[in-house]
């Protein structure tokens, strides 16, 4: 086997036990002589192992019984429109933060079908990209909802803090920071995310949804977007996307026998830790965003010579670093360490960028 660490940003590397039982089960499932992507949704097999997926997935991030979960399609643009479309009229108005690209295009989206309104942006600090928290103004108690990303996987802007949203229902697209810590359920009336970064492979999007935000979907909503329709059917309304959503039930159990999200979390701030402390220690590499908005997930930085970025690029790829290119938006490198990146694929990472500077530097 080529032995290489992937650090692309999604679809992005899935633990390598779950990949080895994938492998052993893929031709012959539960013994059936079939593989569970050739079986019926509605068969008992399956049925099966999406309700184990949905009770592991609320045990992990302790969802309350008053929430919905939802496996579904579209990833996380397809919930851009389903929000607007199952939370708020054509009239009202959704509040939204904008701390990249990400949240640009939930606003971008929502302009179809309500009135987007954006109450912060992404500004400065110290000549760094920093989220400044906006203060709460009474004039948006009238919001259909409060939409923020909390995980910006192209710009690498993270914050942990939650809005303040009075009693408009916080919406918060976790594409790309779901299950990496814990998370208190609560205090959101939807999170969303596309599998293909903490859940599993592309095609599915789990949808955590509070019970009171469900049933008011808009006439013209497609039925396969609408919440109480996919709530009512256990995510069965039409056919899902059954090998991605086996694929993620996997994703949990590894998840549980790690240890937890506690566990995970402790691992992820490892992880970030020795990667920011090279750029930090260095002057060959740096990060444009400010140290209070740094991703764990999403680490991108330049290099002081971007004439240098295709050599970089070449000489990781042979020292088996994969996928490092930043993203066409931002340039210079992004290296996304999900939960499934293990510490040494950090740590070769992190002696590489000091042999590159020694011999480029
Ligand atoms: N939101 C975030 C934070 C993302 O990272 C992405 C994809 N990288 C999306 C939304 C869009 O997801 P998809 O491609 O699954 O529609």
């Amino acid at each position: 086997m080529k032995n290489v660490f992937n650090f692309s940003a999604g679809p992005a590397m899935l633990p390598y036990e779950v990949m080895a039982q994938a492998k052993e089960e893929f031709l012959n499932w539960r013994d059936s002589g079939c593989s569970v992507m050739e079986v019926s949704h509605r068969g008992k097999d399956f049925i099966d192992v999406a309700a184990q997926a949905e009770r592991d997935l609320r045990d992990l991030l302790n969802v309350p019984d008053n929430y919905h979960v939802l496996f579904t399609h579209g990833g996380g643009r397809g919930q851009f429109a389903a929000v607007p479309l199952n939370l708020s009229s054509q009239d009202q108005s959704s509040l939204h933060l904008v701390s990249g690209s990400w949240s640009e295009g939930a606003v971008s989206e929502a302009q179809k079908y309500n009135k987007p309104v954006v109450v912060g942006n992404v500004s400065e600090k110290d000549g760094k990209q920093f989220v400044e928290k906006p203060a709460f103004d009474a004039s948006w108690s009238e919001a259909a909802y409060y939409h923020f990303c909390p995980n910006e996987t192209v710009d690498g802007i993270e914050f942990t803090w939650l809005p303040e949203a009075g009693d408009v229902p916080l919406v918060a697209d976790m594409s790309s920071t779901i299950l990496s810590r814990p998370l208190n359920v609560s205090d959101y009336g939807v999170i969303y995310a596309g599998a293909q970064k903490n859940i599993g492979p592309s095609g599915l999007s789990v949808v955590i949804v509070r019970e009171d935000l469900v049933g008011n979907a808009r006439q013209e909503t497609p039925s396969i977007f609408d919440y109480s329709l996919l709530a009512g059917s256990d995510s069965m309304y039409n056919t899902p996307p059954t090998f991605s959503w086996y694929l993620a039930g996997l994703v949990f159990k590894w998840l549980k026998a790690q240890g937890g999200l506690e566990v995970i979390d402790k691992r992820n701030d490892e992880k970030a830790t020795l990667l920011y402390t090279e750029i930090d220690n260095s002057d060959f590499y740096q990060s444009q965003v400010h140290p209070a908005n740094r991703s764990r997930m999403n680490v991108p930085f330049q290099l002081a010579q971007p004439d240098l970025d295709s050599v970089f690029l070449k000489k990781a790829e042979e020292a088996g670093l994969m996928a490092l290119k930043g993203h066409r938006s931002v340039g210079g490198m992004r290296a996304s360490i999900y939960n499934a990146m293990p510490v040494e694929g950090v740590v070769a990472l992190v002696e590489f960028m000091q042999e590159f500077e020694r011999t480029h530097g």
